[in-house]
């Protein structure tokens, strides 16, 4: 684990040369120190973005007002921010103004949770004034400082906290969690897009039963659209849920009595998300039904979904194991994949009926085609379809 952080040591080593400061602060920290995989590396300093521009060849800079740049080092990206406090949040949202300092220590102090208030020198030191490794220890997520405080600059940390709960399988730290009960009515001042995130981190992570508690304990789960309209604890998932269209089918499922298009209207969720939770599910129907994996299932289910599915099928105690191999198998052995791999066309079927008029009826008729091979009642074989096809009473061109 060392090894990853080697890095972004040469990149503080950089920093230092040139008469700075700079540490491996937040979230690697505390996935380093709890034993987790660790993922982006960001990187604190005392320097000011203008300076990291002038020691390193290769900086993007993506926020410098807030003092953030992105430094590539060996075709990685480091977020380089400088040390800052925040103060005022007027609008809940952004602070009103970021300003500089000096100390590492300043910059801890505003960090949210005291594991997420850790860093790290190029030597491997922890610097920890909140006892964050500690925290760990105990497996609790706590506020820095005044959890009322701490929730009222930012309500979108009660979010964090149960978030956390469920991504690191913790605890909520009773003041903390006190100050959640109390303050939870903050939330509706928080972006559905910045909550949204946070959601589907919580219900993705393994200990999501700890978060979806933390949320109906402190009553967060009254500010998130549809979710309050059951019991969400009795009717937890089996499993986690790792995207927004097995949420929402999911949530369909247990009883949250509304459409799709619904979900994503007031979660502000992409139109792909939308598609995608569709396809789930109808797929989910179709099994439900049929209680097998039938060839019209993975035939329309796109196969990039055939995991979530699979998540959906075991979150919702339908099928227990997993059926992506089967359904693999199957999607394999299937007689089409489209409706262009069918062995005859609508130009076919006009050939066929030259004196019928054009009209729906040939849509109608490649379906049934569709349906038929899909059912293995009829081979994709052109000749064997024009031998079917004559056996329908001749078309009508208005029905
Ligand atoms: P993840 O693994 O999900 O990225 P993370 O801890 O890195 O977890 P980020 O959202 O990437 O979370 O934030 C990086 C760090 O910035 C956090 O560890 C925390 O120290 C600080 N931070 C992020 N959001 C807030 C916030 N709303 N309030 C206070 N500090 C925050
Ligand atoms: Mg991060």
């Amino acid at each position: 684990n060392e090894k990853v952080f080697q890095p972004a040591f040469e990149v503080i080593e950089k920093i230092e040369q040139a008469g700075g400061e700079a540490y491996i602060v937040g979230g690697a920290v505390r996935d380093y120190i709890s034993g987790r995989p660790i993922g982006d590396i960001d990187i604190a300093t005392s320097e000011k973005p203008g300076r990291i521009q002038e020691i390193f060849d290769k900086v993007i800079p993506v926020g410098i007002e807030h003092g953030t740049v992105i430094v590539r080092h060996q075709s990685i990206s480091y977020e380089v921010t400088t040390y800052r406090i925040e103060e005022g949040y007027e609008d809940f949202r952004h602070p009103d103004e970021v300003t500089f300092v000096k100390d590492i220590n300043q910059d801890l102090a505003r960090r949210d949770f005291t594991m997420n208030a850790m860093a790290m020198d190029r030597h491997g030191n922890i610097v920890d004034p909140y006892e964050g490794k500690k925290a760990i220890e105990k497996q609790l997520i706590i506020a820095v400082g005044d959890p009322v405080i701490r929730f009222q600059e930012d309500p979108l940390r009660m979010m964090r906290a149960a978030r956390f709960s469920s991504q690191m399988n913790f605890n909520i730290d009773l003041g903390t969690l006190e100050a959640m009960n109390e303050q939870a009515h903050l939330l509706e001042n928080i972006s559905i897009e910045r909550i949204a995130e946070e959601t589907v981190k919580l219900f993705s992570g393994r200990g999501f039963d700890n978060g979806i508690k933390a949320l109906v304990q402190t009553g967060l789960v009254n500010h998130l659209p549809l979710m309050n309209q059951v019991e969400l604890q009795p009717n937890a998932p089996k499993v986690p849920l790792h995207s927004w269209p097995e949420i929402i089918v999911y949530g369909i499922r247990i009883g949250i009595d509304t459409t799709i298009g619904n979900w994503a209207r007031q979660w502000k969720l992409s139109n792909k998300v939308k598609k995608e939770a569709e396809h789930l599910f109808y797929a989910f129907s179709q099994f439900t039904t049929n209680k097998e994996v039938s060839n019209l299932l993975v035939y329309r289910l796109p196969f990039p979904l055939f995991e979530a599915f699979d998540r959906l099928l075991q979150a919702a105690g339908v099928y227990e194991g997993s059926l992506v191999e089967v359904m693999k198998n199957k999607h394999e052995k299937l007689p089409i994949f489209s409706k262009k791999d069918i062995a005859f066309q609508a130009k076919d079927l006009i050939q066929m009926y030259p004196a019928t008029p054009k009209g729906p009826w040939i849509a109608k008729a490649i379906d049934e085609i569709e349906q038929a091979i899909l059912d293995n009642r009829l081979p994709n074989d052109y000749e064997k379809i024009k031998e079917w096809v004559e056996k329908w009473n001749p078309p009508e061109s208005n029905s």
